[in-house]
């Protein structure tokens, strides 16, 4: 049977062998009671990387970042990110739900915001505004094509914020995909965010979790709201260990996963019915078709072929490496792209 080729996003990755190893002999205990060892490992370790003073292990990014926003906000407080947030896009409407905040949304290039497009929509205090109370950024930019945030970006709308009493979260569910490729240090993110959220399911090719990362004492509020949201689990232990392992291998190979990206863009390059394509980054490649061409028909095309891709819009699709593709998966991938006639 062909193998298939799925790179319809860097979520569908399954544990490799020495990660089951290590979930399998993890040290549990519960955890909403304080006494799962391997969950606290995980939680400071994390928290140790990126210069935190605590993290909190979560089920999924989409709770993190709940969580953080209902931290660092109260109701009808408004939350300044750009229009192609995940917070904002693919959140369900949590913010709202949630927090019962309302959202400004920005457009940045590619998803990536400056102090220059920030600050004209920070309310000012008036009887008829929102009061602005939090900046969200991500990094990398998943609607950008995986764009990322160097820290020298990243530090301006720090100083802005700090000056006008915002917090400033990340959503961070590539962050190690950033800082593959801009060479920034994790251990210097802790100094410009009041709260950080990574994704241990992404790249990193865990199976289950993210952490949030902050204070001693936002992560002791967020603990709270995580067991309000029924987030509080037991001998999560198991998966926890499945996250440290990630940290210990998996990232430094995403190197990887971007030249893989890039091989994908420079096939489509040569792609007469590719219109465009997002530089490729990261390990996501967004590209636009010729408006004739049906994507659904297109992604069709290729999944007849092997290739799993996703549909983004009426004209563009997605393509995600991780760990469960490999160079000759690329290679294989490529001669699709070569060869495909879309109708
Ligand atoms: C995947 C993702 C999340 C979290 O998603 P979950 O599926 O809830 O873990 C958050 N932000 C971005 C940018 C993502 O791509």
């Amino acid at each position: 049977m062909r193998e298939i080729i799925d790179m319809r996003s860097d979520t569908v990755t399954r544990p490799t062998a020495g990660m089951l190893d290590a979930m399998f002999s993890a040290r549990v205990g519960d955890d909403v009671f304080g006494e799962d060892e391997t969950v606290r490992a995980l939680e400071e370790k994390a928290a140790a990387i990126f210069g935190m003073e605590a993290g909190l292990f979560c089920p999924s990014g989409t709770m993190t970042n709940q969580i953080a926003i209902k931290c660092f906000t109260k109701p009808m407080d408004e939350v300044i990110c750009d229009q192609t947030a995940h917070v904002y896009r693919y959140e369900v409407g949590g913010i709202a739900w949630n927090s019962a905040a309302s959202v400004r949304l920005l457009h940045g290039d590619r998803g990536i915001l400056s102090p220059e497009l920030i600050e004209p929509e920070i309310n000012e205090d008036n009887i008829h505004y929102p009061d602005t109370t939090l900046v969200v950024l991500e990094n990398t930019v998943n609607k950008g094509g995986g764009a990322c945030y160097h820290l020298n970006q990243i530090e301006p709308i720090h100083n802005l914020c700090s000056i006008k009493g915002l917090k400033l979260h990340l959503d961070g569910a590539r962050i190690f995909n950033a800082l593959a490729a801009t060479g920034d240090k994790a251990l210097h993110y802790g100094r410009y965010f009041d709260g950080i959220s990574i994704c241990l399911s992404k790249g990193l090719g865990a199976p289950v979790g993210s952490v949030l990362l902050g204070s001693k004492e936002m992560i002791g509020r967020a603990r709270k709201i995580r067991k309000a949201m029924g987030g509080g689990m037991r001998q999560a232990g198991f998966l926890a260990a499945a996250g440290i392992y990630a940290l210990d291998h998996h990232v430094g190979r995403l190197k990887e996963d971007h030249a893989h990206a890039h091989a994908l863009a420079e096939a489509l390059a040569g792609a007469a019915w590719v219109r465009s394509i997002l530089p490729a980054e990261t390990n996501i490649v967004v590209f636009e078709v010729d408006p004739r061409i049906q994507v659904k028909t297109l992604v069709k095309q290729f999944a007849d072929k092997g290739l799993l891709c996703n549909a983004t819009g009426p004209h563009t699709v997605r393509m995600v490496t991780h760990l469960d593709v490999n160079q000759q998966q690329v290679d294989q991938a490529r001669e699709i792209i070569l060869h495909l006639n879309p109708a």
